[in-house]
């Protein structure tokens, strides 16, 4: 097989993945349809471009999941991190940076690269030969995402997400919940107890309807418009088609008992459903929201039993290309169906379905070391799962339900937990700290062992 990578998209993941290969000695061809075919979203013809905020969220490596992968991107010697101290703006605890020479600054960088050679425009179908990654991102262009949606089957490329807010486990009040399937449907206990139940009485039912309606949402972007399935209505739309449409839809209290309280009947009831094969994260089925993220935390915290919810991410809906990963790429990154084949191909970025600028640079970084090591003949193992980098590429290939797959972004619930801390929220920031310092020492390791076989 031609030892040359080629990359498909020249974004935060693509851009990054030329870096990394490039740094190993690979040589990369990067293929970028910008200028000549634009998205709704980007500006320019750069590279890197951050397409909304010029925030790279929180730096804090000790306490914050978002933090701990700018760590890791660092000690990698990340293009995007390098970039981004250098053009950092003032924002408090944020790593937020002057967009603009942000952008060219890295485009410079690779361009001036001796191994990296750009080719302008659109890629329209998959490869059948070589060595690709393709980080096309949440905008991949629509001939591409035919090409793909043939290979992969129509309902395992979404155009959309529709994402049902997430919650921490350890922050629902379980005097208040209770675990029931429906009907106690299912074969075994664990099915029967499937769902996490959230009782609510007329009133707080009235309540939570008459705050929903008047909460503050966010319109779509230009070009963005959705037209929406039924199934994934916004909880807000369903609401206004009728006081009672929740009762009857993701709210409806049949088929369940409330064990704190079996006589009364729960006049409706939310559902939460388990998240990742931890345990440690349910969404709240049916939820997806445009409601602006202020507004969500503080509807939902009139759910009862989430009074004093922890959310590991909030809902929304956008214009969003993402692969169902858990079915379809190994630990590699790799799409199983072509291996074994003439044509290596890769994904990364916000197309392999996580979630904001970090992480998509960050699945672009290991996608990068994965495809040059493979093209080098070395044994790479993906970044270990007590890393951030590991622990979002395990959630995304294969600790995510894949039956309810949406787009994730890095966050402790997705770690192992540290045997012998506390749970609970008293004992979050000896918690954070221990998952900082094992995620570090497993990652500067995983890094160790690169350096020693290219030595
Ligand atoms: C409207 C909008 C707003 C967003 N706001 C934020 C935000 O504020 N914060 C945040 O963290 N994340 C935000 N995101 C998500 C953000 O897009 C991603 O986090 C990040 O840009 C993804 O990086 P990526 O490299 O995967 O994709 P991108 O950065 O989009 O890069 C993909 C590249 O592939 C190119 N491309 C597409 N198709 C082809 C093709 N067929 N051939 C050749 N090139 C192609 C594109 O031109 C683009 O340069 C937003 C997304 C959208 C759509």
């Amino acid at each position: 097989m031609d030892k040359k990578l080629h990359i498909v998209g020249g974004g935060l993941a693509g851009s990054e993945a030329a870096w990394q290969a490039a740094n190993m000695g690979v040589e990369v061809v990067l293929h970028e349809m910008r200028p000549e075919v634009e998205t709704f979203a980007h500006q320019t013809g750069s590279f890197g471009e951050m397409v909304c905020s010029n925030s790279f969220r929180s730096d804090d490596h000790e306490q914050n999941a978002v933090g701990l992968l700018h760590w890791e991107m660092r000690a990698a010697n990340g293009l995007i991190m390098q970039m981004a101290a250098k053009h950092r703006l003032p924002a408090g605890g944020a790593l937020a940076v002057d967009r603009d020479p942000f952008a060219e600054s890295v485009t410079q960088a690779l361009l001036d690269h001796p191994n990296i050679s750009v080719e302008y425009g659109e890629v329209t179908e998959l490869p059948t030969e070589g060595h690709w990654i393709i980080a096309t991102g949440p905008l991949t262009s629509a001939k591409l995402g035919a090409a793909i949606q043939a290979e992969t089957g129509a309902e395992r490329l979404a155009f959309f997400d529709a994402i049902a807010p997430i919650v921490y486990a350890e922050s629902i009040n379980m005097d208040v919940a209770w675990m029931q399937s429906r009907y106690d449907k299912g074969e075994t206990e664990e099915e029967q107890k499937a769902y996490l139940n959230c009782p609510m009485t007329k009133d707080q039912y009235d309540a939570f309807i008459a705050a929903l309606m008047a909460a503050e949402k966010t319109e779509f972007h230009d070009g963005e418009t959705a037209t929406y399935f039924d199934g994934c209505l916004p909880i807000e739309v369903m609401a206004e088609r009728g006081h009672d449409t929740l009762r009857f839809g993701p709210m409806k209290p049949v088929g369940l008992t409330n064990p704190h309280d079996p006589e009364n009947k729960p006049y409706a009831v939310v559902q939460l459903r388990r998240d990742n094969a931890l345990g440690t994260l349910f969404n709240i089925v049916g939820f997806q929201t445009k409601m602006k993220y202020g507004a969500q935390t503080e509807v939902f915290k009139m759910i009862p039993a989430l009074e004093d919810a922890s959310f590991a991410r909030l809902g929304g809906i956008h214009r969003n290309t993402f692969l169902n990963s858990p079915t379809l790429l190994d630990d590699q990154m790799r799409l199983k169906s072509r291996l074994g084949t003439g044509a290596s191909i890769r994904f990364a970025g916000q197309v392999t379905g996580v979630e904001g600028y970090v992480e998509s640079a960050a699945m672009g970084l290991l996608a990068g070391r994965l495809a040059a090591a493979e093209i080098l003949g070395q044994d790479l193992e993906t970044a270990p799962q007590d890393s951030a980098m590991g622990a979002l590429i395990h959630h995304i290939t294969g600790g995510a339900e894949a039956k309810t797959f949406q787009p994730m972004n890095v966050n402790f619930g997705l770690f192992r937990p540290v045997e012998g801390l506390k749970g609970g929220r008293r004992g979050r920031k000896d918690r954070y700290k221990a998952y900082t310092d094992r995620a570090k020492q497993v990652f500067q390791e995983w890094l160790d062992t690169q350096a020693t076989q290219e030595n």
